[in-house]
């Protein structure tokens, strides 16, 4: 049902939410100028809605708002207020939980208890953790000569762009937004062209907050044109970035031939997760399966890798599949899904045809490998074995509910395996000896490694890649450092 721009959109249970299908630019939801794009419901490849996106002049009146906004309103704000409305878009967000993640699973294809339970939860607890930081950013003072008075100001950078992908539509958004906004920038965000109704949802709560006009300005598009247009908008004075690593390199190449805008990357991984002799397997098998299973396989430090010590390969093998066949595929609104279906059909080939890759090159399916009912982008988790550290399938992000296991014989054999890669996101080790956990975690080229457990989060640790994986720091203290920059002030006393 359609009432101005506002879709009705339904569930498989019957649950209702309206949703504005504008693009949101100066705390307006306004017509775009770029072609409609139809968002599909994964689970059931029909088409939930059409939503308008943003051509050049749509992006342009959206970086001259958020300009604008900058310029007369959010900078001289005082800090605590934009904690305070920090702090009030989470209540709101905490009201409309269920519509949030209703959104988020509808248009993403994940289960929705998981939705309301982990990504708009810890959106919510993302955003009260920075709403604390807005009146907590300040300088120092240096003592220099006699004669004169230096200090620091960590002052805000002014626009923010933001494109983020559509594996966690709504959190991938808050990472970008808290920070941002707490440190005293306005944003221009882009949601995923295939994920872009939750932000949407998102929009209407900044307006009901009462946040100044333009100080959140919220479109979607097409990577290739609106994305593109906004990497490389002179306008921007800081590019936020989640996705591929290819096109990371694109939104590099935007800055570089534009202004050089200040970047922060968030790219692709292939993570390597070691099981010791000495693990305790039980716990292994129950964290290594989060680790790559979680949100469909589809999250950039999924443990895809999975690296098991010769002597305890078929025991810990043995307790893996047991876990993995415990997983409950399905409708994403049924109460018991652990897993939805993958994202789209360009996805979903791309997956299936890894698998078959990974059996060319001489890797055994011990589970799944099919595509799972005959409706919605589903697929069987799926584990390969007999895998070498030379195949594709464990050098390229399959980004799906695809794991390879492969053995080794000594430490220093495991840490060679998982350094083996272009990307350096994440990774963990299971054992139960502390010189190995330390060994291993110094020794891993990654930006978070985590000992006995897999894909843990908080919003007060950073987050980020080393190697292609990208480089800047999400979450916790260190990304106020990503949205400020740092100017020193020199006084000369006069009269001495
Ligand atoms: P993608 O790179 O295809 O798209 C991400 C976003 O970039 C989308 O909004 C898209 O419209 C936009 N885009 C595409 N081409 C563009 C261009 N030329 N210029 C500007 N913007 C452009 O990635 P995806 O398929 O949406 O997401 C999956 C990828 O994201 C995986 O590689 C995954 O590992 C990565 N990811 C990384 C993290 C992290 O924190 N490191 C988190 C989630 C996802």
């Amino acid at each position: 049902m359609t009432q101005g721009d506002i879709q009705t959109v339904k569930t498989s249970k019957g649950q209702e939410v309206k949703v504005h299908t504008h693009l949101f630019i100066n705390n307006e939801f306004v017509p775009g100028h770029g072609p409609l794009i139809e968002t599909i419901n994964p689970a059931t490849e029909e088409v939930i809605c059409s939503v308008h996106s943003a051509d050049e002049s749509d992006v342009d009146a959206a970086v001259q708002a958020a300009k604008n906004a900058y310029k007369d309103t959010w900078r001289k704000l005082a800090p605590a207020e934009r904690g305070r409305l920090i702090h009030k878009l989470a209540d709101l967000m905490e009201r409309d939980k269920e519509e949030i993640a209703t959104l988020d699973a509808l248009d993403n294809g994940k289960a929705f208890w998981i939705a309301r339970d982990v990504d708009v939860t810890d959106s919510i607890a993302c955003f009260r953790y920075f709403a604390g930081w807005a009146d907590k950013i300040h300088g120092k003072t240096i003592d220099t000569t006699f004669d004169k008075m230096c200090y620091t100001r960590h002052e805000a950078l002014g626009v923010v762009g933001a494109v983020i992908p559509w594996n966690y539509p709504t959190m991938m958004a808050v990472w970008k937004f808290a920070p941002a906004l707490a440190a005293g920038n306005t944003i221009v965000m882009k949601t995923s062209e295939i994920t872009p109704l939750p932000l949407y949802k998102l929009a209407e709560l900044f307006q009901e907050a009462g946040f100044p006009a333009g100080v959140v300005n919220i479109i979607t598009g097409y990577g290739a044109t609106t994305g593109a247009y906004l990497s490389s908008h002179k306008g921007i004075s800081k590019m936020a970035f989640t996705g591929s690593t290819l096109t990371g390199r694109k939104i590099m190449e935007g800055s570089a031939g534009s202004n050089l805008k200040k970047l922060q990357l968030e790219l692709g991984g292939k993570s390597a997760q070691i099981v010791c002799a000495d693990a305790d397997l039980a716990n292994a098998a129950v964290h290594a399966h989060g680790g790559i299973f979680n949100n469909h396989g589809q999250s950039c430090n999924a443990g895809s890798r999975i690296l098991v010590q010769e002597e305890v390969y078929d025991k810990f093998l043995e307790l893996f599949i047991a876990e993995t066949k415990k997983i409950v595929l399905g409708d994403p609104f049924n109460d018991d899904t652990f897993q939805g279906p993958q994202i789209n059909k360009a996805q979903f080939e791309k997956i299936l045809n890894y698998i078959k890759i990974g059996q060319d090159e001489g890797a055994t399916v011990a589970l799944g490998g099919k595509r799972w009912g005959d409706k919605g982008y589903f697929i069987e988790p799926t584990i390969l074995t007999n895998c070498k550290n030379n195949m594709r399938v464990m050098q390229e992000e399959i980004f799906g509910p695809v794991v390879c296991i492969a053995t080794f014989k000594t430490i220093e054999e495991a840490i060679e395996m998982a350094n083996d890669s272009d990307y350096g996101l994440a990774g963990g080790v299971y054992t139960s000896n502390l010189d190995t956990a330390i060994t291993v975690t110094n020794e891993l080229q990654a930006g978070t490694v985590w000992v006995n457990c897999f894909d843990v989060f908080d919003q007060s640790t950073p987050f980020g890649g080393y190697k292609q994986s990208g480089f800047g720091k999400e979450l916790g203290k260190y990304a106020l450092q990503e949205y400020t920059q740092v100017k020193v002030v020199k006084i000369q006393r006069l009269g001495l």
